[in-house]
């Protein structure tokens, strides 16, 4: 197998972009001894965070704990800058709970080229990667853009929003993969001279103003709420530095007026770019248009560090003309003086249609050959990260000749996310959501660690100071629901007097804590205030307890259904099969299907344009092959 010439340098894995993904990848890899070289266009812009700094948020935060039960590092790190931290849906259920932290972005992107300077096995190099070196079907390496090659056994590509990537404001276009930051080139023509399909989606960021220039002491002040709170499950990662406030105003019909007037000018809607952009985060213009009843929008006003006067004017990304854009931002209240430091503006960029990878995220096509992140159609630091985790993974376990590990969707929203994007054709940037996971009461944040840690420490992952902060914990958890199971608290005990009191319903007899518990209206930090609860408990280790006794019902029948779904949905479809020649799946069913190439029964029924009936067909179908398969094997009497 030969180089196109002699390598400069030979490496086991090389990553390709020092992004949210890239960064996770490269990690995971040199934690498990690989030698790792991390190539990217900025050494001075890794893990940099283009669009709002804020880690987190529904569905995100699970993300985040995962990553970080796996021994990954976006949880920390967003521990250590956070400027802001809030525990966002807190009045509904733990399914949905989600922490939230606006982090500093020099500081976040600091800490993290720091950590990969001095982690070992790791290499930083900047290069513009605009070639793969194949042989075989296998990648050997990579060459860059002023001509060096580099041999590597894998390479995971990371390259976020920069292949071919165009930025956007108004009508007016500059080749960038974001603002300030030179376009990858070539490497979207290599996977194309591969054989792989790219497609193209975009994304948008609103404007930075000067919050000197903006009179906040007349806006709604929105302060941290959960200071005490932290992604990482690690004690030593808990930093509490001092918080700032972020502050909400709204749009006005001047807003309004104004967006509407001007439509035109903006790229989607005069139709310069026909790419696709992220639905959960539309812009303010199509916000006025979808919502045509709706008077007016919230805006949050963030801080993006402590060191910068910058302010992250949330919810109010723009396509509009930069000319038009300070007068737009005039239009809110308390920003009428208000100075812009950078225009909002949009970036649309070529990805590679993860229906081409595996669920370890090496592509089907090219031996060795891994993707994660923005290129594989996600929006997001945190789904980054968490493809990023998995990719180095897998890279490195190719590399030692182990098999790759599949996160299945039942058990993590890392799994969801991975299965989400084998199977399913994206339209727009994929975000992950509570509502993407059937199982979100067990995908939870609080028990990321329960569900993954033991799988990271297997893997080697996660290092034995973390195995045993966990088993520590896993310890006190269980002895507190043991406590909550067998200590009653009588009728004439005045807590219960209190309790009763405060909850309406009353105590009769006595009732062991987990049932009182089970009662709506009370939970643990009620038992700590009528001193049934110890108050130096940890507060991980008293609300994890309070969730598994609170909802036991629902977690068991949830539970149950994880089973059902792992004997079925597992079945393995064997490699190979002519889809074509199976006449009971619908032609539609037949031709996604040999596109995915599903591993298993579960995939193949996600697979869009697969109905039901043709996933009992395909059932069918390989229950009637094994059977043919077995009496083939069977010695002739
Ligand atoms: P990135 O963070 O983009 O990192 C890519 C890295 O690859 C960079 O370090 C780059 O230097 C390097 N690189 C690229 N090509 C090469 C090459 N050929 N050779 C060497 N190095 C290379 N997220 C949201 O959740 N919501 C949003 O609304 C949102 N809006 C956004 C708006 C804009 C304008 C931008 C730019 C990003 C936005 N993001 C948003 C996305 C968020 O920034 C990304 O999802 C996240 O950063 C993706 O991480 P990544 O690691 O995949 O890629």
């Amino acid at each position: 197998m030969a180089l196109s010439a002699a390598p400069s340098e030979s490496f086991d894995l090389i990553v390709v972009g020092g992004g949210h993904a890239g960064c996770e990848a490269a990690l995971a890899a040199a934690r498990l001894g690989i030698d790792t070289a991390l190539f990217s266009l900025n050494i001075d812009r890794i893990a940099w965070q283009p669009c709002n700094p804020a880690v987190g948020g529904p569905a995100k935060s699970q993300l985040v704990h995962e990553v970080d039960a796996l021994g990954g590092v976006i949880g920390r790190l967003a521990d250590a800058t956070a400027l802001q931290k809030r525990v966002l849906n807190a009045s509904r259920g733990p399914a949905v709970w989600a922490l939230r932290a606006q982090t500093d972005k020099r500081a976040y992107a600091r800490q993290m080229l720091q950590l990969l300077q001095h982690t070992p096995h790791l290499h930083l190099r900047e290069a513009m990667v605009t070639g793969l070196e194949v042989a075989d079907d296998r990648v050997i390496g990579v060459s860059t853009y002023f001509g060096s090659v580099y041999a590597a056994g894998a390479v995971v590509l990371t390259t976020g929003t920069f292949l071919g990537g165009t930025i956007w404001v108004g009508n007016r276009s500059m080749p960038a993969g974001r603002a300030g930051e030179a376009r990858a080139e070539g490497l979207t023509e290599a996977l194309r001279a591969l054989g792989f399909r790219t497609d193209r989606l975009k994304t948008g960021t609103p404007a930075r103003v000067d919050r000197r220039s903006v009179r906040l002491d007349q806006l709604e002040e929105q302060p941290s709420d959960a200071a005490d709170r932290f992604f990482s499950f690690d004690p030593a990662a808990w930093v509490s530095g001092e918080q700032m406030a972020c502050h909400i105003t709204r749009t006005t019909a001047a807003t309004h007026q104004l967006i509407r007037d001007n439509l035109h000018l903006t790229p989607i809607y005069g139709g310069f770019i026909d790419s696709k952009g992220p639905r959960y985060c539309p812009s303010i213009e199509d916000k006025i248009v979808r919502f045509e009843g709706k008077d007016s929008h919230q805006i949050f006003l963030e801080p993006e560090g402590r060191d910068t006067p910058e302010l992250y004017i949330q919810g109010f990304s723009t396509g509009l003309p930069e000319r038009l854009q300070l007068e737009l931002l005039r239009t809110l209240p308390g920003l009428e003086q208000c100075v812009m430091l950078r225009p909002a503006y949009a970036v649309d960029y070529d990805i590679l249609p993860a229906t081409q990878l595996l669920p370890s995220l090496m592509t089907k096509r090219v031996e060795g050959l891994f993707s994660a992140g923005q290129l594989n159609g996600t929006t997001g630091y945190e789904e980054a990260a968490a493809q990023g985790l998995v990719a180095g993974l897998n890279a490195a376990r190719l590399l030692r000749g182990q098999s790759p590990v599949h996160f299945p969707r039942e058990g993590s929203y890392i799994g969801t996310l991975i299965d989400d994007l084998v199977t399913k054709d994206l339209k727009e940037p994929y975000r992950v959501l509570t509502s993407r996971s059937e199982y979100r009461l067990v995908l939870r944040g609080d028990n990321a660690d329960r569900r993954l840690t033991p799988l990271g420490h297997a893997l080697g992952l996660v290092d034995g100071r973390r195995w045993q902060i966990f088993q520590a914990k896993q310890a006190a958890i269980e002895a507190e629901q043991r406590r909550l199971d067998t200590v009653r608290l009588k009728a004439s005990d005045p807590a219960a007097a209190a309790i009763e009191a405060e909850t309406g319903a009353p105590i009769r007899g006595s009732i062991t804590l987990a049932d009182l518990l089970r009662r709506s209206g009370v939970h643990a930090t009620d038992l700590v205030r009528h001193g049934l609860c110890d108050p130096q408990l940890p507060a991980d280790v008293r609300d994890s307890a309070e969730i598994d006794v609170k909802y036991s019902g629902y977690l068991a029948r949830q539970q149950q259904e994880i089973e059902r779904v792992r004997k079925q949905d597992h079945r393995p479809i064997p490699d190979g099969i002519d889809y074509a020649a199976i006449a009971t799946l619908s032609k539609e069913a037949r031709e996604r299907l040999a596109v995915v190439r599903p591993l298993n029964l579960g995939q193949a029924s996600r697979t869009p344009g697969v109905s039901p009936a043709d996933a009992n067909a395909l059932l069918l179908w390989l229950e009637l092959n094994r059977r043919r398969e077995a009496a083939q094997r069977a010695p002739v009497p």
